[in-house]
């Protein structure tokens, strides 16, 4: 241990939230795009904000800040920028204008359509996918990253760009449309890498010492071709004589084979996360022999998470640090994009819990606090410490976080608890027998429009404009209308349309115990859309039936089966911020028994069907394959342990909404429900065919009604599909479902799809 490299540590971050206190950014962007703030104005509420973010963290005692994080709309679409890959079909708009140009591609126009838009990483944050092909041309357009390095610069702070990495932008792209699919962007590294370089070289000009490349996707498992092209990328890009020095940073998991692939690399320094599945890279670079002569930034308090950091323990993880690198910093994880901005301002939390919480501005103060303790010694940072140690005895020891009726329950649950009485075939006749539904029954996936007149209800209700009561009789009102619709509309399986949910998770956090609610715990979702994640703070329980009255006042207006509709455990996790003082599994078991409750209050009530969606069960997969199977193993038990308790008549359903899932089938056979309802329609029946393929065993519903769009489907095109789908899945196991719920939806061309839908079945039907 060096105590040179330890006096020098600095604290630092990658990334701030973006939107501002009261998301003024948000407003600014929508407000531009509707016309009502112009482009001048627009830029300078975003010049505000970095300027009061920088302030902010250099403040609070960051040393070194990060610039080029600000993004209109999202990061990856500014490296597309930056690289001068703009879409063909783009590219006059961003040339008649650069700002307008770019929010086309981002959200598309009349005429042209947007990039694609996926998750970034296993994060909730979506980034807009590069479009490459064998034709593309790079051309280096550095003004964004250089403007912000000087604004921040010329605050008279020490600033380092933040760009994402070469490899892990082509490793993101996919090829453009046109461009055979088998088609490889990283066969385009050695055209991006000049680019880079001259990128490198204006930013060097315009000062900067210390330039940040983000490589996270070195932490998902890389074939020997990738990483050999990462180590070509870095030894290029350290071989040139004009640049900054370079810190490649990864984050979100363990670095694996990449580790000694970047420590052999000639960059200056390496950003490694030491938070959850990736504190395994600190045993791997030991073994590695460390990063001599290399800066090393580590990540020790959580970026993506909302909990105070265990200050001590970070402390003893940099301790351990100092003897393997040159010089060791101390970091955020990630970027604080994913967090929310400050905690302080949740006012209607109990103080009690809000020790615990530690949002984006918390998480700076922990870094610098840790950077302090490392440079100058522990004494100097007692204050802290003491009071970190008593808040993280506080959560430790609250009933909120230990409940000893839920743990003893969950301890008792047995393998038997997780299983259905009957085996899927027994259980099958016995449904068939009970619900007399006809071959390929009619269903849809749960809710109906979500009217403004709903909207405007809970928005009244809260505002206390109107009363429950008023309030709950609108609900009423909109039920009789969904289930009057499917009975003219002549579907088989009625629901009853959610219109009391405002989210598929917020609507059950909000009744559960263990959750909380934050007033301004914004994060980034994609462009100007912000989500409220709820906080998963404590031990879970339901006080009392969530969702039975609603759907028991639909089944008392119809004689035709109703379906309760829930949302599964491994979803209720994936969409808040979760517990990280426990494994996500036993979480998931206390979610999965508070749900149990509401099934089986359900099933008492006399519902003869019940939905339990998981359109989060795959995008929680962890990044590596190697921690898959312990995951898809509490993900599904869970499942299983909501869902098992019922009799052996009463039908499962469950719904997931993507088109690809090869590498999950397995697991949804383990989830054991008897019906599953997919996405399907744009992939013409694609998952019919994967599922045929795995001999999956059980009933399914691949959807025949792209409900993402508002085009309504004619019933000839929805009896194609049907037809596709028959040649895969046998007519006594197929549904007849549309590909999602349809909340986002209108009522007209609702109407006209679900009619077609039904007129689909019935001919086919008469076919078989
Ligand atoms: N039951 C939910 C709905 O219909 C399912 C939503 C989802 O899969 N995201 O809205
Ligand atoms: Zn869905």
């Amino acid at each position: 241990m060096t105590s040179k490299s330890a006096a020098a540590a600095r604290a630092t971050v990658y990334g701030y939230p973006r939107q501002g206190q009261d998301r003024e950014l948000k407003r600014a962007i929508e407000g531009h795009w509707k016309g009502r703030v112009d482009t001048a104005a627009l830029r300078a509420t975003a010049a505000g904000l970095r300027r009061a973010n920088w302030l902010q963290l250099a403040d609070a005692g960051v040393h070194e800040v990060p610039t080029g994080d600000f993004s209109y709309y999202d990061h990856v679409l500014d490296t597309t920028v930056m690289v001068g890959a703009i879409p063909e079909r783009h590219r006059a708009a961003v040339a008649a204008d650069p700002l307008a140009g770019y929010f086309a591609m981002a959200r598309g126009t009349q005429d042209v359509a947007p990039l694609e838009m996926t998750k970034w990483f296993d994060t909730n944050y979506h980034y807009l996918v590069p479009e490459l092909g064998p034709d593309t041309v790079f051309a280096a357009d550095s003004s964004k990253q250089v403007a912000e390095f000087r604004e921040a610069a010329a605050l008279g702070l020490t600033a380092r760009p933040v760009l994402v990495g070469p490899v892990t932008y082509l490793l993101l792209a996919k090829p453009a449309p046109g461009v055979p699919a088998g088609f490889d962007p990283l066969t385009l590294l050695d055209r991006l890498l000049p680019v880079y370089a001259q990128v490198l070289a204006e930013l060097r000009a315009a000062g900067a010492g210390w330039v940040q490349l983000d490589e996270p996707a070195l932490v998902q498992d890389r074939t020997p071709a990738e990483l050999g092209a990462t180590a070509r990328a870095y030894r290029d890009l350290g071989a040139l004589t004009d640049r900054p020095q370079l810190l490649v940073a990864s984050y979100f998991d363990r670095l694996g084979d990449a580790l000694p692939v970047l420590a052999g690399a000639p960059v200056e320094g390496l950003a490694l996360d030491f938070t959850g599945p990736a504190a395994a890279n600190l045993d791997a670079l030991a073994a590695a022999g460390g990063l001599p002569g290399k800066r090393l930034v580590a990540g020790v308090v959580d970026g993506r998470n909302v909990w105070i950091n265990d200050l001590q323990k970070s402390l003893a993880t940099l301790g351990t640090l100092l003897g393997l690198a040159d010089r060791v910093d101390v970091a955020a994880s990630c970027s604080l994009l994913h967090v929310p901005l400050d905690a302080t301002a949740e006012k209607d939390v109990d103080p009690q819990i809000l020790r615990w919480l530690a949002f984006a501005r918390q998480k700076t103060a922990e870094v610098v606090t840790l950077a302090e303790g490392l440079a100058r010694g522990t004494g100097t940072i007692a204050g802290e410490l003491a009071a970190n140690r008593a808040d993280l005895a506080s959560r430790a020891g609250s009933p909120i976080t230990r409940d000893p009726a839920v743990r003893s329950r969950a301890e008792a649950v047995t393998d038997a608890d997780t299983r259905r009485s009957q085996p899927y075939a027994e259980r099958a006749a016995a449904q068939r027998a009970h619900l007399g539904l006809p071959l390929l029954p009619t269903t849809t996936v749960g809710s109906f429009p979500q009217t403004a007149e709903l909207r405007t209800a809970r928005a009244d209700l809260r505002a206390g404009r109107i009363g429950t009561a008023g309030y709950e009789e609108r609900v009423r009102a909109e039920i009789r209308e969904v289930v009057s619709f499917q009975e003219k509309a002549g579907i088989d399986v009625l629901v009853h349309g959610e219109p009391e949910r405002n989210d598929m998770v917020q609507y059950f956090a909000e009744q559960l115990t263990g959750y909380l609610a934050t007033r301004h715990g914004w994060v980034q979702s994609y462009g100007t859309r912000y989500v409220r994640p709820p906080v998963l703070a404590g031990d879970v329980s339901r006080p009392g039936p969530m969702t039975v009255r609603w759907t028991s006042y639909a089944r008392s207006l119809s004689e035709r089966p109703v379906k309760g509709m829930l949302t599964g455990p491994v979803t209720m996790l994936a969409w808040s911020f979760v517990r990280d003082d426990q494994p996500l599994g036993d979480t998931a078991r206390q979610v999965a028994l508070a749900l149990r409750d509401e099934v089986l209050d359900l099933e008492a009530a006399g519902t003869p069907v019940i939905q339990v969606d998981e359109p989060a069960l795959r995008e929680t997969l962890p990044l590596r394959a190697a921690d898959r199977p312990a995951y898809l193993a509490w993900a599904t038990e869970a499942f299983r342990l909501s869902t098992s308790g019922v009799r052996p008549q009463t039908q499962i359903h469950t719904h997931m909404c993507y088109a690809e899932f090869g590498d999950v089938v397995r697991a949804i056979d383990d989830l054991d429900a008897d019906v599953i309802s997919l996405e399907a329609a744009r992939s013409h029946m694609q998952v019919a065919r994967e599922l045929a393929a795995h001999a999956y065993p059980r009933e399914a519903g691949p959807g025949v009604y792209d409900i993402h769009s508002p085009r309504v489907p004619s019933a000839e095109e929805a009896a194609d599909l049907l037809r596709t789908g028959l040649r895969a899945i046998p007519a006594e196991r197929l549904w007849v479902n549309p590909d999602c719920g349809l909340k986002t939806r209108g009522w007209p061309e609702t109407r006209a799809s679900l009619e077609n839908l039904v007129a689909a079945a019935r001919t086919v039907r008469a076919e078989l």
